[in-house]
């Protein structure tokens, strides 16, 4: 999404209250090549979220008249406009919350600019369908659990942790994820992963599902099937004893 002529420069509604803050988004945001609307409070914030329909919403949680999580939540019951809220480091068990009510993505403050960018970029990426401008979840998205997989970046996510994965453990992370409660067995796991012509030992599949639970943390999605294979549980279970 360049800057070019007739390129159309994505909207984002900044909602947020502190002026420095303000300015500082509005001035980053122009030289990063979006159009920047501002809405001073949450109860204006939610209005021109719904009447001028932006890109993407960059919403503070601490703001008068209606704080970000009412706004975000009363959003998302409305629209599918991507939202990534902005929290205070003192609010960090809020930020589970923020997402549970549908938040895109949060960053706490004080923060990079070019982090912010980053993350409205990579968050409208997901969210542009083909380039057609409105905010439609793209299909390159793929979700269970907590897991999200973004196919177009190939970016891995647990919750909003991102998760730091070599090829082959997205690659198997992704097949499995495909395949949700259904027994995959260890020969297909080698066909359709490390393919058709791979020799070596098939004890490579233990290995790195051992990897990929270590940097998906507990609880494990992936269960073993004893002398079989493995299984990626649609849902999560067990939840109570982590
Ligand atoms: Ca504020």
């Amino acid at each position: 999404m360049g800057v070019g002529d007739g390129v159309v420069r994505p909207r984002i509604l900044i909602i947020e209250d502190e002026p420095g803050i303000v300015e500082f988004l509005e001035v980053g945001l122009a030289h990063e090549g979006f159009a920047a609307e501002v809405a001073r409070d949450g109860a204006s914030g939610l209005r021109l979220a719904l009447e001028h329909q932006p890109d993407l919403v960059v919403l503070d949680v601490m703001l008068p008249q209606l704080d970000g999580f009412t706004v975000c939540q009363r959003l998302r019951a409305a629209s599918p406009v991507p939202v990534i809220m902005l929290t205070a480091r003192q609010e960090l068990p809020d930020r589970v919350r923020g997402l549970d009510l549908g938040a895109d993505d949060y960053l706490t403050k004080p923060f990079q600019f070019q982090e912010l960018a980053a993350r409205i970029r990579a968050v409208l990426r997901r969210h542009r369908g083909d380039g057609g401008g409105t905010a439609v979840r793209s299909a390159s998205l793929l979700c269970v659990q907590d897991i999200t997989l973004d196919r177009g970046l190939r970016e891995a996510r647990r919750g909003p942790q991102r998760l730091s994965l070599t090829r082959r453990e997205y690659d198997l992370l992704e097949f499995l994820m495909r395949h949700p409660d259904q027994v995959l067995t260890r020969d297909v796991i080698l066909d359709r992963v490390w393919g058709a012509d791979f020799t070596g030992d098939g004890n490579i599949i233990e290995v790195y599902v051992r990897y990929l639970r270590q940097k998906l943390g507990p609880p494990s999605p992936i269960t073993t099937i004893r002398g079989v294979g493995y299984l990626m549980r649609a849902s999560r279970e067990g939840r109570d004893h982590v």
